[in-house]
C-alpha cells in the first residue's frame, strides 16, 4: 500500500512539477521503479500494428495471449500500449485495373470488410478495448483502462477515385490514410515501385491531399515516393505523419525517410514513427535479407522436385551472407539521431509489429515498449520528453488536422 502511496506521489509531482524536466539518474536506485511510473502515465501511441492481418488471415484471438506473433490486447496491456492504430491494410492487387498488371479491383469492398472485422473482434473484446475515433476517445477509454484501438488505412486506393469513398471511410472510422503500397496507384507512386508512373502524386491524389485536410484524415507518407513527399509538403496545410518509416541515413532505400526529408516534415509540424522492423534499420540487416527472397525463390524453382534439397541450399546461403539483426540498443541510437536532427516533438514510435519478418533484439513484442522508455531515460531524455514520444506528438497532430478541418 505504501509502495502504491508513493507511486500516485511521485505521479502527481511528476504531472505538476519542474520535476518533469528533470532527467533521472540510471544510478538512482528507484530508477526503474520510476521509469515505469513515467510509462504508465505516457499514453502510448503506436500508428501502425498488423494484426488485423493476422486475424483475417490465421483467425487469431487477441482477446487471449498468443504465443507467437507480437500482439494481442493482453500483451499490449502489459507493455502499456493505450492506443495501437490497427493497419486496415489493402494489398495492391487490389487497386484499380490497369494501375498495375496484377491489379484487378475491388479495394474499397476489401477495406471495408476489414473495417467490419476490426469492429466486431474490438466489441467482442469490450473488457479490454474499445474503438477510438478522436483524440478525446484516446483520453477518454485510456481514463477507464482499456486500449484505444484506432484505425488507419494502408494504401489509398479503396478510394478508387471517389471523393465521397473519403468521406465515406472518414465516417467508418478510419483516421490516417497511407497513400499508396507497394505499387504506384491513382492516388501516389510508390517508394517500392521503379516505375514511379506520375512523378509523385496523381491529378487526383493532388486534389485528394486538399480534400483529406478539409474533412480532418491525417495523411500519411510512409510508402509514398520522395517526389510524392514533397508535392504533400507544398499541398497539406495540415501537419501529416509518417505512421511506420525508418531512417535512410542507417538504412539506404527509398522507403526511408532521408534527412532532409524529416526537417521538412518537423517544419510542417508532423511526426516521424519509427519503424522497428528490422529491414527498416540497418542496411547490414536489410541488404542481406532484402536477397533471401530472390534467392529462395529460384532455389525452389530450381529444385521443384526436390524441397530438401532447396531448403539446404538456401540454409547454406543464409550462413554465408548473414543478416545480424540489430538490436534495442540500436533502435534508441536512432530516435536519439532523430530527437537531434528535428526535435523532440516530431519523433514518435509506428513499430509496423505483425507487419514485419523480423524486429530487433530486445523489441520482440509489444510487452517490451517500457525497455524503451528506460533506456530513453537511461540516456537522459526527461518525463516530458518521453510523453511526448510515445504519443504526445501524435496526438498533438491528429488535435491540429481535427482542428484544422474545415
Ligand atoms: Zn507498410
Amino acid at each position: 500500500m505504501r509502495k502504491r502511496l508513493f507511486l500516485i506521489m511521485f505521479i502527481l509531482m511528476a504531472c505538476n512539477s519542474p520535476e518533469q524536466k528533470m532527467k533521472l539518474d540510471p544510478n538512482d536506485p528507484q530508477f526503474s521503479e520510476k521509469a515505469r511510473a513515467i510509462h504508465q502515465k505516457s499514453i502510448l501511441v503506436d500508428t501502425h500494428i498488423d494484426i488485423p492481418y493476422r486475424i483475417t488471415h490465421e483467425n487469431v484471438d487477441i482477446s487471449q495471449r498468443l504465443a507467437d506473433g507480437h500482439f494481442d490486447l493482453v500483451r499490449a496491456k502489459e507493455g502499456g500500449l493505450d492506443a495501437p492504430f490497427f493497419a486496415v491494410y489493402v494489398s495492391s492487387k487490389f487497386n484499380q485495373p490497369g494501375t498495375d498488371t496484377a491489379a484487378k479491383g475491388g479495394a474499397y469492398a476489401e477495406a471495408l470488410r476489414i473495417i467490419t472485422m476490426i469492429d466486431s473482434v474490438v466489441s467482442a473484446s469490450e473488457n479490454l478495448a474499445e474503438s477510438a475515433i478522436s483524440p478525446g476517445d484516446v483520453e477518454r477509454i485510456v481514463g477507464v483502462g482499456k486500449i484505444a484501438v484506432c484505425m488507419g488505412m494502408e494504401n489509398g486506393a479503396p478510394i478508387e477515385g471517389d471523393i465521397q469513398k473519403l468521406a465515406d471511410l472518414y465516417q467508418r472510422g478510419i483516421r490516417y490514410i497511407t497513400l499508396t503500397h507497394a505499387k504506384d496507384n491513382h492516388i501516389s507512386d510508390s517508394s517500392y515501385d521503379e516505375r514511379h508512373t506520375n512523378k509523385g502524386l496523381t491529378e487526383f491524389g493532388k486534389k485528394l491531399i486538399v480534400e483529406m485536410n478539409r474533412i480532418g484524415m491525417m495523411i500519411d507518407v510512409s510508402h509514398i515516393s520522395d517526389d510524392a513527399f514533397w508535392q504533400v509538403m507544398e499541398l497539406s496545410n495540415a501537419p501529416v505523419i509518417a505512421s511506420h518509416s525508418g531512417l535512410r541515413t542507417f538504412r539506404h532505400m527509398e522507403r526511408n525517410m532521408s534527412d532532409s526529408m524529416l526537417v521538412a516534415l518537423a517544419k510542417n509540424g508532423g511526426v516521424f514513427q519509427y519503424n522497428f522492423g528490422s529491414y527498416f534499420i540497418t542496411d547490414d540487416y536489410g541488404v542481406p535479407a532484402d536477397s533471401y527472397w530472390s534467392v529462395q525463390d529460384s532455389l525452389n524453382r530450381k529444385f521443384q522436385n526436390d524441397h530438401e534439397k532447396a531448403v539446404s541450399l538456401f540454409e547454406e546461403y543464409k550462413k554465408a551472407h548473414p543478416a545480424p539483426n540489430p538490436d534495442i540498443d540500436e533502435v534508441v541510437r536512432q530516435l536519439d539521431y532523430a530527437i537531434k536532427l528535428i526535435g523532440v516533438d516530431h519523433v514518435g514510435l509506428g513499430s509496423d509489429y505483425d507487419g514485419v519478418n523480423e524486429v530487433p533484439v530486445g523489441l520482440e513484442d509489444v510487452t517490451k515498449y517500457p525497455v524503451l522508455t528506460e533506456k530513453m531515460l537511461a540516456l537522459g531524455y526527461t518525463a516530458a520528453d518521453i510523453e511526448k514520444i510515445n504519443g504526445g506528438n501524435l496526438l498533438r497532430v491528429w488535435k491540429a488536422v481535427e482542428q484544422l478541418k474545415l
